[in-house]
């Protein structure tokens, strides 16, 4: 999955940790106790798999940011994860993380980390962040900077992991498993050589427009066998963000998204998720939580639950089915079963699921359109022009 809302798991009641019941606590109470705040789309690096049009502008300027932040806090917001494109590309970065720490705010960062020096690093450890995530496609450099299609980028994240390690921050090494695959096995290794936790994602998402053209880069049938078999994934996938639990489990729903937690694109658009991209409101006309109370998106996911969901409302992998509404949304209906998902729980439990490995079924009978039309388009939102190859970085 492209990322997690860290806590935006609750809804089927067993979850036992202390996130997790915050997580029920707040959803109970309307809370959005998890939010993602990408800053920007621009980035650094042209990742082969990546999800987001680099070239899409009309990000939130400081002084916006600031008041999204502002308002997050009043609706409660304790998890923050500002993420990107690439955050250290905006020039008021620190300014961003200062402001969200003086709110209170638990911040995570995603980055490709290759623009953090020395001082950079300083700077986050006194500004107090808990923990960076940092994407790492292979163990060798070559096959990493072919991915990212920046030469040296390999060495340069693999520093920024240390230096933000020494200052004491939790760092993570991200990987999303693509076609043309790596060792997980050594990059394990490498991980516990640099002494810090890793985490897969075995799914490449479409691009967040609707555009389906990275999907083609997700592993064969073949290479999903092996990932699923490999020891060293397991430990991994331990914080895959959706499995439900038995308890409960018809009444409960798949994942957080649009319950506890949700997403903001650095334009202000208000989605459930950033795998799920169903616009519900621009913080550009609305509040916050007027979007986050009100808007018939949010209320049509908060009603939804599994005993309503075709195929998956019958399948018996349900409880241990990752089963992501977003990507459930982006194969067409949010109702419906995820092929995706099907392959993935068919190779991690063996058995056959509705439509993996013999799809004989309609993944999503009975279409029914939500009250947004099901897909917003993005392109028709989004204030550049985009072409899809520039890269630049941006100015603010
Ligand atoms: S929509 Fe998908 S990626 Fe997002 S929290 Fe739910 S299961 Fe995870
Ligand atoms: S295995 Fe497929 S049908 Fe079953 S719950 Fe998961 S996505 Fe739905």
């Amino acid at each position: 999955m492209a990322d997690v809302v860290s806590i935006a798991t609750a809804g089927t009641g067993a979850r036992t940790s202390l996130l997790d019941r915050i997580g029920a606590k707040a959803e109970a109470r309307g809370i959005p106790i998890s939010v993602h705040l990408d800053l920007t789309w621009a980035c650094n690096e042209g990742c082969v798999h990546c999800y987001l049009d680099h070239s899409v502008g009309g990000d939130m300027n400081t002084t916006e940011i600031k008041g999204v932040l502002d308002q997050l806090a009043a609706a409660g917001v304790m998890f923050l994860t500002l993420s990107g494109g690439e955050i250290m590309l905006r020039k008021d970065i620190f300014e961003i993380v200062a402001y969200a720490r003086s709110l209170l705010f638990d911040v995570r960062l995603k980055t490709n980390g290759i623009l953090i020096g020395e001082g950079e690093a300083d700077r986050f450890a006194e500004l107090g962040v808990r923990e960076v995530n940092i994407s790492i496609y292979s163990h060798l450099p070559e096959v990493h900077d072919a991915i990212t299609r920046v030469p040296g980028s390999f060495l340069r994240s693999i520093e920024a992991v240390k230096r933000l390690k020494s200052r004491g921050l939790a760092v993570e090494i991200r990987v999303c498993v693509i076609k043309g695959g790596v060792s997980y096995a050594r990059l394990r290794a490498l991980a516990e050589e640099l002494g810090v936790r890793i985490q897969y994602d075995a799914t490449v998402a479409p691009m967040i427009d609707g555009d389906r053209t990275p999907v083609s880069l997700n592993i064969s049938p073949e290479e999903r066998a092996e990932f699923y078999a490999d020891p060293a994934v397991l430990p991994g996938l331990e914080d895959a963000c959706a499995p439900a639990s038995a308890d409960e489990l018809m009444n409960g729903h798949s994942c957080g998204a649009g319950h506890n937690g949700c997403y903001i694109s650095p334009q202000g658009d208000v989605m459930p998720c950033v795998q799920f991209p169903l616009v519900c409101g621009s913080l550009r006309q609305s509040s916050f939580l007027e979007i986050w109370k009100f808007s018939p998106q949010f209320t049509e996911i908060r009603g939804i639950r599994n005993r309503d969901l075709h195929v998956c409302g019958s399948c018996s992998s349900l409880s241990s089915c990752g089963r992501c509404p977003g990507l459930a949304f982006q194969e067409g209906n949010m109702r419906g079963a995820s092929r995706q998902d099907c392959e993935n729980t068919y190779f991690r439990t063996k058995v056959p699921t509705p439509l993996y490995p013999a799809p004989e079924i309609d993944p999503a009978p009975r279409r029914q359109t939500p009250v947004s039309s099901q897909f917003v388009p993005l392109t028709a939102l989004l204030p550049a022009q985009r072409d899809g190859a520039h890269r630049e970085s941006a100015a603010y």
